[in-house]
């Protein structure tokens, strides 16, 4: 099928409009109309090639909320009509033992991300969600629940399951000491999800700005990572930091936040952690970890604890000729929380 989005054309270039094609169902196809689409700092990295991995042209957007149009002959989970989500990703090998637990973001035969992936029958490029349509296989398909704002439900599929995997992973419960570096994107999804989960949230923030937000979010502290004696008094205080900064940082201020057994999770920066001194993790056998997005089911899991607690992002709604400004917004963190963009305006832009 013809579709229409907006593509980076190559590392320097603004995103722009672009027709492109669509493939035909296969049996296990849903095909769905984009509604809405969050704006992940992961869009911009991609659209510019920060990871060196990008080929383009690049449609970004892996946060999509919309509604199926068509399904497949053996599609049985979905009809016309629903109200439907897809995050990061929409194929997996479907066999290794990753998959088989519903771990599909570790498939060992690697994953295929929404966009700047490659089909894995064709080897065609996937291309995302800042566009009209999609077509993805069955089992990747999210349910919207009833009673979860579909229009502020869009960061949840990538802002909020990145967040909440590792939430689950190391256990965070009623009293669990969490720290959050970095309040944007994931962080104010990371801080809703730890204070729905009952936990004692702390926000690490690099200026008291945020110190209203932070409080309005359900955080309970927000420490100024610059001020050094709030850092040294708050030593040994955490017992897991979800850590979301974009780019290369000093992870030392951190490490003595954690107690004993505490763990540090990067889920922002990709690539080298300069410096890094082993002493503070050798003195209370603290570690340093890393998590990916999450799996389907965590992600469906994800999104009835939202529906039940009434949890959404903060969002900014934007057109979606406004996107290249929104990048530039987001680079300078001027968001509160995450831009999404109205996908009904994008036949007038493009
Ligand atoms: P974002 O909305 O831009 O938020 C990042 C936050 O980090 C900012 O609000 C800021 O918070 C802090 N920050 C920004 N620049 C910084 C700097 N130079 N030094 C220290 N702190 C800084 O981005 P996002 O959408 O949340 O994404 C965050 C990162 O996660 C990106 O790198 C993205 O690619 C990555 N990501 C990873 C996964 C995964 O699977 N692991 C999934 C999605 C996204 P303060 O103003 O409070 O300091
Ligand atoms: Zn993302």
């Amino acid at each position: 099928m013809k579709t229409i989005g907006y593509a980076a054309q190559s590392t320097t270039s603004p995103l722009e409009p672009w027709a492109f094609e669509r493939r035909d169902l296969r049996p296990n196809d849903v095909q769905m109309r984009i509604d809405w689409c969050g704006v992940c700092h992961s869009d911009l990295h991609q659209a510019r090639n920060d990871w060196g991995w990008s080929s383009y042209p690049v449609v970004p957007g892996h946060e999509i909320v919309g509604v199926v149009t068509a399904v497949g002959s053996d599609v049985t989970k979905y009809r016309e009509g629903d109200r439907v989500a897809v995050g990061c990703l929409v194929d997996s090998c479907q066999h290794c033992d990753q998959c088989e637990k519903g771990e599909e973001q570790l498939c060992r035969e690697g994953n295929t991300q929404t966009y700047n992936g490659r089909d894995r029958i064709t080897g065609e490029p996937t291309y995302g969600g800042y566009s009209k349509d999609l077509v993805v296989r069955e089992e990747f398909v999210l349910r919207m629940p009833d009673g979860l704002d579909p229009a502020r439900a869009a960061p949840l599929l990538c802002a909020g399951i990145t967040t909440w995997s590792p939430l689950k992973t190391w256990g965070v419960t009623e009293g669990t000491r969490v720290g959050v570096v970095g309040l944007g994107g994931l962080g104010h999804m990371a801080v809703k999800l730890a204070v729905g989960l009952g936990a004692h949230v702390t926000v690490i923030s690099r200026s008291a700005d945020k110190a209203a937000d932070a409080a309005e979010l359900g955080a309970h502290a927000l420490l100024v990572s610059s001020d050094k004696a709030a850092m040294k008094a708050a030593s040994d205080s955490l017992d897991l930091i979800i850590d979301t900064v974009p780019v290369e940082h000093d992870l030392n201020p951190y490490l003595p936040l954690l107690d004993v057994d505490g763990t540090l999770v990067l889920v922002g920066q990709l690539g080298p952690i300069p410096n890094m001194s082993s002493l503070p993790l050798l003195l209370a056998r603290r570690r340093v970890s890393g998590s990916p997005i999450g799996g389907i089911k965590e992600t469906q899991e994800m999104l009835d604890f939202c529906a039940e607690k009434g949890i959404l992002p903060d969002v900014e709604m934007i057109r979606m000729d406004e996107i290249n400004h929104a990048f530039e917004r987001l680079e300078k963190s001027d968001v509160r929380y995450r831009f999404v963009i109205d996908m009904s305006t994008l036949d007038a832009a493009a």
